[in-house]
């Protein structure tokens, strides 16, 4: 991790004075993830900032408009699902997109140190952790070695689907990505200040492993998710919130 960000690294030659200034703000970070998430979709993506030229530019400091607190699943790389380059997010992942304290840490850097404007928190269907949580409930049994401080994480989303009826696994993923949501502002003040300051917002989106869509499930402040999000090619995915 560099420590550079704050230092304001010469800016890279795709990020011109207007850019910058339209990914300060959280509303233009995230319609920038959804327009390369759209490009991912269609198939036509442009690998922006990937070349050895903006490599070099950014070697200096980072400005990272966007932190993605993804789980680890290798079928979720960030840059490649939403079209961005080096530089442009600051990835923070987990199996099951856990919310512990290096991982508060890490996001508390970015947006405090390096002045990053969006938090976005990525889960996706059929996540293997949530179904690990899943069958640890309602066995009763805790997986061996620190794959059960994996399930621990989880399992108060388990709960909360409980509480709520929900029981089929893509519903307890949407609950899960809530609740990290949730987690993610309750567990750091300076997080919650910065979103109340509107330095910052928080929105939790689900990724289709087939279709490669996002989809909102949850924002703070609320306004954020109303953006257009990537037409999905999937007729099951559910309507966006
Ligand atoms: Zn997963």
């Amino acid at each position: 991790m560099s420590h550079t960000g704050s230092s304001g690294g010469q800016p890279g030659p795709q990020r011109t004075t207007d850019r910058a200034a339209a990914l300060s703000e959280p509303t233009r970070a995230y319609a920038e993830l959804v327009a390369g998430n759209r490009r991912f979709v269609d198939g036509a993506p442009r690998h922006p900032n990937q070349d050895a030229g903006h490599r070099a530019a950014v070697a200096d400091g980072q400005h990272p408009f966007a932190v993605i607190v993804g789980c680890s699943d290798s079928r979720l790389a960030a840059e490649i699902i939403f079209d961005r380059g080096l530089g442009d997010l600051f990835v923070v992942r987990t199996a099951g997109h856990t919310a512990g304290p290096e991982v508060l840490g890490s996001v508390e850097y970015a947006v405090t140190v390096l002045g990053t404007p969006l938090v976005v928190v990525l889960g996706h269907d059929s996540c293997g952790a949530v179904q690990a949580a899943r069958e640890s409930a309602s066995t009763g049994t805790a997986p061996s070695g620190h794959l059960g401080a994996v399930v621990d994480a989880v399992l108060p989303s388990l709960r909360r689907a409980a509480a709520e009826g929900v029981d089929d696994i893509d519903g307890i993923v949407d609950i899960h990505i809530a609740q990290t949501v949730e987690t993610l502002l309750g567990q750091s003040p300076v997080l919650a200040d910065a979103v109340a300051q509107g330095r910052c917002a928080v929105v939790g989106v689900s990724y289709r492993l087939a279709a490669g869509a996002v989809r909102p499930v949850a924002a703070v402040p609320a306004g954020l998710a109303a953006l257009e999000t990537a037409p999905s090619t999937d007729p099951a995915a559910p309507a966006t919130v």
